[in-house]
């Protein structure tokens, strides 16, 4: 078994309530033990942590809906009663744990990014287990990743973590949905996710999608190209967490793409929200994909949207597919200009000399 890797172990509602409409603390007992064995063997952990709303309704003891305003509430209640259960629970072997409350914005500011970043390596080296979970009571729409399986996935990336374990009530992904085809079977290993499969995991026609697999396949395809091995699998089976790590492998399993090792590229694949986006013809599409190349004005059809330079922008295709995303060198207005341009006709056609690189490939990662 290979040592030291860093391990983040995302654990849904479903997981830990059992699928009943309160914490499960035996199973969550039983869960601390298994992340406990993988630090005695070197490991490192990181709990991404649902269940605040689930804990909130248990204590208010009182009916209470299920609006915005409703789970903010219930997130604020339980969030304090989920983080002492896990704190006294890790007690018992002698563990610390640390809570971070995250939401979108602290991903998509650069600098705000590398301060999650820097708290969540000083936990690890001090030995604690970070517990992490949306803010919830503070997260209004635009700033909420929305899905623990999306967080845990900028977690992963966060963390620089050779393993993202998507713990939920179902084994993993099917060729069908099993509850009702016989001859559904469980894909034991992906290497490519496309169309098909995220068909598969919650397009039209099938009901697994309700077992949240679409979100899991969002959270698998943005963590596995930061060089990260994603595992959905069963949160109830015995020894779960451990047979992840061995060979015994008890789910599906994601294999990893090889990950951009500078670190501002692996905070775009983080995933900040783009302020634009480049439409770009199917040569630049080519010329991206195949030869890492950088986006000239040559192979630009048009600017969608207001942003200026510096700004993150998605790049897409007539299909409106995101080819890649990076850090724009021009105005949308700029780029309007130069459209369709030779690079030679840049300084001319702007009356100033800023470069022949829309997008630089130093600063774009393509997807
Ligand atoms: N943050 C939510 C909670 O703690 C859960 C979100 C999710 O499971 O996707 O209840």
């Amino acid at each position: 078994m290979q040592r030291d890797q860093v391990v983040v172990v995302k654990l849904g509602t479903s997981v830990l309530t059992g699928g009943t409409d309160k914490l499960d603390k035996a199973h969550m007992v039983e869960l601390v033990r298994q992340c406990c064995e993988l630090k005695k063997q070197g490991h490192q952990v990181i709990l991404v942590s649902s269940g605040a709303v689930a804990a909130g309704r248990e204590q208010l003891l009182k009916p209470c809906g299920r609006t915005l305003i409703d789970k903010q509430m219930l997130a604020a209640i339980g969030q304090g009663q989920l983080i002492h259960i896990w704190q006294s629970l890790f007690a018992l072997y002698g563990v610390n744990v640390g809570q971070m409350l995250l939401t979108r914005a602290d991903v998509d500011d650069r600098e705000r990014y590398l301060n999650a970043r820097d708290t969540l390596n000083a936990l690890l080296n001090y030995d604690v287990v970070p517990i992490i979970n949306e803010n919830d009571a503070v997260a209004t729409s635009e700033i909420k990743v929305g899905d623990n399986d999306n967080l845990s996935a900028l977690v992963a990336i966060l963390a620089n973590a050779d393993k993202l374990l998507l713990l939920t009530d179902q084994q993993g992904l099917f060729t069908s949905d099993p509850r009702t085809d016989i001859n559904a079977t469980l894909i034991d290993e992906v290497t490519h996710i496309n169309d098909e499969l995220r068909q598969l995991a919650g397009g039209s026609g099938t009901n697994l999608g309700t077992g949240g697999m679409a979100t899991k396949l969002q959270a698998a395809d943005i963590a596995r190209r930061a060089g990260v091995e994603v595992i959905i699998a069963k949160g109830a089976d015995e020894n779960v967490i451990l047979k992840c790590m061995s060979e015994q492998l008890p789910g599906t399993r994601f294999l990893k793409l090889t990950a951009p090792k500078d670190g501002r590229k692996k905070w775009l694949l983080a995933g900040p929200k783009s302020s634009g986006q480049i439409l770009i013809d199917a040569g630049a599409v080519h010329a991206l994909q195949s030869k890492g190349a950088s986006l000239l004005a040559k192979g630009i059809t048009r600017a969608i949207g207001e942003f200026e330079r510096g700004d993150l922008i998605n790049l897409i295709d007539v299909n409106h597919q995101i080819i890649a995303r990076g850090l724009t060198r021009f105005s949308h207005l700029e780029i309007n200009k130069i459209k369709g341009a030779h690079s030679n006709q840049i300084s001319q056609l702007l009356d100033y000399d800023s470069g022949v690189e829309v997008l630089h490939r130093d600063d774009m990662v393509v997807l």
